[in-house]
């Protein structure tokens, strides 16, 4: 299932180009009263939703993906975990621009470690990312996203894919600078994930999928997940030694090389083979 949230709180079905919606869906939630749990409600149900999501696109239309306002797959992640420099060509080009890269931050992800940015920093395909310091080189940088759906701590490299809900496509906005990556990396807007997720059994081989960024039609990153250096289960075993990973929690893996600039005006296309494509405006 292609599911994405649009709109007034709705929930969608993506067919093809077409969003149908099933909010009533949502209707089989379990009811919760405060203190609600850390994790997101939908994607932890999603097993359960199955059923009543594809009964309810049976009864709507379906409505253009192109005229709906996407905003970000998962609305309330308990967290976001991110993964520094994880392609071997990524490095390289880090490691040759000094005065862009800030030496302190290029070293091996095994000891570097991974790193979290704030939920706040969440977006949708259909919102603008918004500079906040335009004097300031600002990057787009592609991932794979990875949805957590079950509760995991200390996973295998054999349990670890079993924990996985969905996928989206990530964009991991960075200043470049000397500063922390939680606040380089976490302004609002800063954190794009969509256009929507696909659920884990769509996804036939998350190990070789071709992501690519352009921005205004200039082609910036071609990669593929099979040159990530710590690989997806890796990265869930990495992870889980030192968080609990919740339901909706994201994961993103890693940006391949290629990244640069974008500044307020420019439109990025991001696309994963088997996902999804996604223009980006920035502000
Ligand atoms: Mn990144």
């Amino acid at each position: 299932m292609r599911l994405c949230l649009f709109n007034d709180d709705r929930l969608g079905l993506v067919r093809g180009d077409l969003v149908h919606d099933v909010t009533a869906a949502l209707d089989t939630l379990p009811a919760r009263r405060y203190p609600l749990p850390r994790h997101d409600l939908l994607v932890a149900a999603l097993p359960d939703l199955r059923a009543p999501i594809l009964a309810a696109a049976a009864d709507a239309a379906g409505v253009p993906a192109a005229s709906v306002h996407l905003h970000p797959p998962v609305a309330n992640p308990g967290k976001i975990v991110a993964a520094p420099v994880n392609y071997r060509k990524h490095m390289q080009e880090a490691e040759a621009d000094p005065a862009t890269f800030h030496a302190a931050h290029v070293r091996k992800i095994e000891e570097t470690g991974l790193f979290l940015k704030a939920v706040s920093s969440l977006s949708g395909a259909s919102d603008a990312v918004r500079i906040i310091q335009p004097d300031r080189r600002t990057d787009h940088e592609v991932e794979l996203a990875v949805i957590i759906g079950t509760p995991c701590k200390d996973a295998t490299r054999e349990t670890a894919m079993a924990h996985i809900a969905a996928y989206a496509i990530g964009l991991d906005i960075t200043i470049r600078g000397p500063e922390e990556r939680s606040m380089r990396k976490s302004a609002d807007t800063y954190t794009v994930l969509g256009p929507w997720m696909v659920t884990a059994d769509e996804v036939a081989d998350p190990a070789a999928l071709d992501l690519s960024l352009d921005v205004n039609g200039e082609a910036r990153q071609r990669a593929n997940t099979r040159d990530l250096i710590l690989d997806i289960p890796e990265l869930i075993v990495f992870a889980s030694r030192f968080y609990t990973l919740e339901p909706g929690d994201i994961l993103l893996t890693g940006t391949p090389e290629g990244v640069g600039p974008i500044r307020p005006g420019d439109v990025m296309h991001a696309a994963i083979a088997g996902i999804g494509a996604m223009s980006v405006r920035v502000a």
